[in-house]
C-alpha cells in the first residue's frame, strides 16, 4: 500500500528521494521516513505527511549518495514515528523499507525474542530487518545471502529496499506482490527503484519491472537480477511511456480535480485506434488470442474492488444486453474466499486501476488454477495484474493520482462498453443499425462529458447548500444504478458525509425509512427505459419531504417541477449514460469535500492502490 523508493548514484541522493515521495504519497500517508548512508546510516523518521517529515530533515545532516524512504499506510501498529519506516537492525548496520505485510512476522518475532531482540515498534516490517541480521551473523554472510535466506522463510507479501553501511555501495531490493520498478540511470552505477515509476520518470526512461521472488543487486557493479535460488536472469529493459506533465497538478488544486476535467481526453485516449465509428470498427488489439473463448463463454465473471466493481456492475448491464452472455459480477476479496465455480475454459475480467490490487490478485490466481481464461484491464502498463492475466486491455487513462478514482472509472466504463460491442458484433446480438449507432455515440461521448463539465458552477452551488448533511442517499435504476453507488463512495471516500446507493426501487425495502426534511436524495433520472418508473421513486421521496437532486436529460421539463434541484446532462444511448452521469457526481463529492476542508487527494484512512488484502 505504501510508496518506497531508492537511490544509488553520484548525486545526493536525499532530493531525489524527497521528490520521490511527495509523488508517490498517494499510496499513503500516514508517516514517512528516509535513511541516508554517507560513511553511516541516518535514519529520520515522522508522523504524518511528507512535507513534514522534509520540515524535519531540513536543519538535519541529509547529504549521502545512497538512500531510501518511505510513506506509510500502516497494517500494523498505528501511524506514528517510531512505527514509520525505515527501520534498522539491533545495531543500526542495516535500514529497511516494507510495503506489504509479512504474515508469518509473528512466528519469527517469537523467536527473535527468545534470543534476546529488542523491539521498538509494532510492525510486522521491524521483524523482517532483525530476521535478516541474525542470519547475517549466524551464517557470516554477505547481506545478499542473508536477504535470500530469509525471504525463503517468509510469508505474505513484500517489495523491500535494504542498505547496510557495511556494504554502502549497493541496494538491494526484492518483491513478491508489491510493485517495484527500477530506472537505469545515465550514469554507470547509478540506479532508482521505487513503486512506481512516477519517481523514476524525470530521471530516466529506461526501467526494468522486477518480478515476483527476484532479488535485484543495484549499486557499482551494475544491476544484477537473481530469483530466490540464486540464479541470475536478464534484466529486460523497457522504455517509459509517460509525460512528466502527466504526473503534475498542472494548475488545478487538487489532482483530483484536473483528473475529472481530464475525462474527455482519457475517454478518447481509452477509444484511440480501437474504434472508428464511420467504418463500422471497433477491436480491443489486447484481446486477441482467446476471443472466441470469450464470444462463446456460457457466462463471464468480473472481478474487482471498489469503484472497480462499480465499473464492472455497468459492464454487466452492457454486456448482457449487447452480447447477451450472462454476467456476474465478484467483490475480488469474497470470491477467493469463498470456493467459487469456476471451470476449465470459464472467462474471468479481473479490473484494477493499479493492476495491483491483492484481491483482485489473488482473485486471478485462484481462478486460473481452476482453468479459467483471464482478461485483465488496468491502467497501470506493466503491472501484476496485467502480467498475471491471458490477455487484456490497458485503459490508457494515463497516471491517476488523486486517491477518489474518477477518470479510471470512466475509462474503464469505455473500455468494457468496447468489448460488449466486439462481442456483440461477433456474436450479431444487435442489429447493424443499433451497432452502428452505439459506435457513432460512443464517438461522441468525450465531448458530452465536456459539456458536463460545464455544469461545475451550478453543482458547486449544490454544494454549498448541502456541505453540512450527515448523510446523502444515491438512486438509480438500469445502468444507473452503479452510478447511484459511485456518486456515494465518491462522497463518502472524500467529504466524510455517510453516503448510501440504491437500486431506486430497492429504497421501499428499508432505506425509505431514513427519509425526511433533513435528508438529501440525488436521483439519477435520465430519459431511459427506467424513466417512468424513476419518476414514481422521485415521488415516494417527495412525499416524505426529501431534498431531491435529480440529474436529468437536457431539456427534460417533467421531473425539474417535482424536485428541489436539478443537474442537466446531455442525452445519449442509455447504455452509455453511466458515462456522462457520474461527472457531476464526481463534482459533487469534489465540492462537498473542499467546501468542508477535506484534502481531496489525500482522504484520511485510505490508499490509492491496496496492495494489502
Ligand atoms: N506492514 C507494514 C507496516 O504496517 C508496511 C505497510 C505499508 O505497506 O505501508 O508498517
Amino acid at each position: 500500500m505504501c510508496g518506497i523508493v531508492g537511490y544509488i548514484g553520484k548525486q545526493q541522493a536525499y532530493p531525489i528521494i524527497i521528490k520521490g515521495l511527495h509523488r508517490l504519497e498517494y499510496r499513503g500517508y500516514d508517516s514517512a521516513g528516509v535513511a541516508l548512508l554517507n560513511g553511516h546510516l541516518n535514519i529520520y523518521k515522522k508522523k504524518g505527511k511528507v512535507s513534514e517529515l522534509e520540515h524535519f530533515i531540513a536543519q538535519k545532516d541529509n547529504t549521502g549518495s545512497v538512500g531510501i524512504g518511505h510513506t506509510r499506510w500502516a497494517t500494523h501498529g498505528e501511524p506514528n514515528d517510531v512505527n514509520a519506516h525505515p527501520h534498522a537492525s539491533y545495531n543500526q548496520k542495516i535500514a529497511l523499507i516494507h510495503n506489504g505485510i509479512i504474515e508469518n512476522y509473528a512466528a519469527i518475532k517469537t523467536e527473535l525474542l527468545k534470543k534476546g531482540y529488542q523491539f521498538q515498534s509494532e510492525t510486522d516490517t521491524e521483524v523482517l530487518v532483525h530476521f535478516i541480521e541474525e542470519i547475517r551473523q549466524n551464517e557470516q554472510c554477505s547481506l545478499e545471502k542473508a536477504l535470500r535466506l530469509a525471504l525463503t522463510k517468509i510469508v505474505g507479501a513484500y517489495a523491500i529496499i535494504v542498505i547496510s553501511e557495511e556494504e554502502p555501495r549497493q541496494l538491494l531490493a526484492a518483491r513478491k506482490g508489491s510493485p517495484l520498478v527500477i530506472g537505469i540511470g545515465t550514469e554507470a552505477g547509478e540506479y532508482f527503484i521505487a513503486s512506481d515509476a512516477t519517481p523514476i520518470i524525470e530521471h530516466t526512461k529506461n526501467v526494468v519491472y522486477l518480478n515476483d521472488n527476484e532479488i535485484a543487486i543495484l549499486g557499482e557493479s551494475g544491476l544484477h537480477i537473481k530469483n530466490l535460488q540464486n540464479v541470475e536472469t536478464t534484466p529486460y529493459i523497457q522504455t517509459l511511456d509517460m509525460a512528466l506533465e502527466s504526473i503534475e497538478k498542472g494548475g488545478y488544486d487538487y489532482f483530483m480535480l484536473k483528473e475529472i476535467y481530464e475525462q474527455p481526453n482519457s475517454i478518447a485516449d481509452a477509444m484511440r485506434g480501437r474504434l472508428i465509428a464511420k467504418d463500422n470498427y471497433v477491436r480491443l488489439g489486447g484481446i486477441h488470442h482467446y476471443l472466441p473463448h470469450l464470444t462463446n463463454a456460457k457466462r463471464i465473471v468480473i472481478v474487482a474492488c471498489g469503484t472497480s466493481w462499480h465499473a464492472g456492475l455497468v459492464a454487466e448491464y452492457l454486456i448482457e444486453e449487447l452480447a447477451r452472455i450472462p454476467v456476474e459480477v465478484e467483490y475480488a476479496s469474497e470470491f477467493r474466499y469463498r470456493n467459487p465455480i469456476i471451470e476449465k475454459g470459464d472467462v474471468v475480467i479481473a479490473i484494477s486501476q493499479s493492476g495491483e490490487t491483492a484481491d483482485t490478485l489473488a482473485a486471478i490466481e485462484l481462478a486460473k488454477s481452476r482453468g479459467a481464461i483471464i482478461y485483465g484491464i488496468c491502467n497501470v502498463v506493466g503491472s501484476s495484474i496485467a502480467r498475471a492475466t491471458d490477455e487484456g486491455a490497458y485503459i490508457h487513462a494515463g497516471p491517476e493520482i488523486g486517491v477518489a478514482s474518477t477518470k479510471a472509472f470512466t475509462a474503464q466504463v469505455t473500455v468494457l462498453t468496447m468489448l460488449a460491442l466486439m462481442l456483440a458484433q461477433h456474436r450479431q446480438t444487435l442489429t447493424k443499425e443499433q451497432f452502428s449507432f452505439l459506435l457513432h455515440e460512443l464517438e461522441n461521448i468525450p465531448q458530452k462529458v465536456n459539456k458536463s463539465l460545464r455544469l461545475n458552477d451550478s453543482v458547486l452551488e449544490i454544494a454549498k447548500i448541502f456541505k453540512d448533511a450527515r448523510n446523502f442517499l444515491y438512486l438509480g435504476r438500469g445502468y444507473n444504478f452503479p452510478v447511484a453507488l459511485e456518486g456515494a463512495l465518491k462522497l463518502k471516500e472524500i467529504s466524510y458525509i455517510h453516503a448510501e446507493g440504491y437500486p431506486a426501487a430497492e429504497m421501499k425495502h428499508g432505506p425509505i425509512a431514513l427519509i425526511d426534511e433533513e435528508m438529501p436524495v440525488v436521483v439519477i433520472a435520465t430519459r431511459d427505459s427506467s424513466y417512468d418508473k424513476i419518476i414514481s421513486n422521485i415521488k415516494e421521496v417527495k412525499a416524505r419531504r426529501g431534498k431531491v437532486i435529480a440529474v436529468v436529460t437536457e431539456g427534460d421539463v417533467l421531473i425539474p417541477e417535482m424536485v428541489d434541484y436539478v443537474i442537466e446532462i446531455p442525452q445519449t444511448h442509455e447504455a452509455l449514460i453511466p458515462l456522462l452521469a457520474v461527472v457531476p457526481l464526481q463534482l459533487l463529492a469534489y465540492h462537498v469535500a473542499i467546501l468542508r476542508g477535506c484534502d481531496v487527494d489525500q482522504p484520511r484512512n485510505l490508499a490509492k492502490s491496496v496492495t494489502v488484502e
